[in-house]
């Protein structure tokens, strides 16, 4: 985290004691996976561009991570109010996979794909700090927790319990996974892979075929 960035905006005027609020874009790792580098760059921007227009005048902001900002300033339900509603958006989406697979000189082909739908969301966490020297051990703790919010809404640090269940920008994945186009085993002694969500290349370990799965999803119009 870049807390320098945050501190370097302060005047030494600000009033104390105030509020820290973490913001940070949720499931950044899967939409980049589905969608790639340049639809989460926009959303970066997108986010960055809502929070500098809804944030108060006094409210001290900076991105602080690739996806993760802080405010320091007396901001509460309106500033997140008036960011989700602008910023949250759900699209039609087909996720799947598709595996090419060969074995003994034959080549096969096998494929799962769902219609569902792609959503885009944020996290909200927010905690008082007393002093300007508190900044970086709430900073730190807001960090912990922010991933264990639910998204859309502003949370206080302070009123979070048990983390909330993982939220998944795709909201329906197909019910089978990875399977062997020739045998239909789902066990692959993998050789290769990048961080898709549906990527890897390997050798099934039931009959031996090399299987090399890929994203067979897409944006859906
Ligand atoms: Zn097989």
């Amino acid at each position: 985290m870049r807390l320098e960035r945050l501190l370097a905006t302060l005047t030494g005027d600000e009033p104390f004691p105030t509020r820290l609020l973490a913001c940070n874009l949720a499931d950044t790792k899967r939409r980049n996976a589905h969608l790639g580098h340049a639809v989460v760059d926009e959303d970066i921007a997108r986010f960055d561009a809502l929070l500098g227009e809804a944030a108060r005048p006094g409210s001290r902001l900076a991105r602080v991570g690739g996806d993760a900002w802080l405010v320091l300033g007396d901001e509460g339900p309106a500033l997140v109010d008036a960011i989700c509603t602008r910023y949250a958006e759900t699209r039609p989406y087909r996720a799947g996979w598709r595996c090419r697979a060969r074995s003994a000189g034959e080549d096969r082909e096998a494929s799962e794909v769902v219609t569902t739908s792609i959503a885009r969301a944020a996290r909200f966490v927010s905690a008082p700090v007393r002093s300007r020297e508190e900044i970086g051990a709430v900073a730190e703790r807001l960090a912990e927790a922010i991933g264990g919010a639910p998204v859309g809404e502003l949370c206080a640090l302070e009123g979070l319990a048990a983390p909330a269940p993982r939220w998944c920008c795709v909201a329906r994945y197909p019910e089978v996974a990875f399977y062997c186009p020739f045998c239909r085993g789902s066990r692959f002694e993998w050789t290769d892979g990048d961080s898709g969500v549906y990527s890897g290349d390997g050798r099934c370990a039931a009959c031996g075929a090399e299987v090399a799965f890929t994203d067979a999803g897409g944006a859906l119009r």
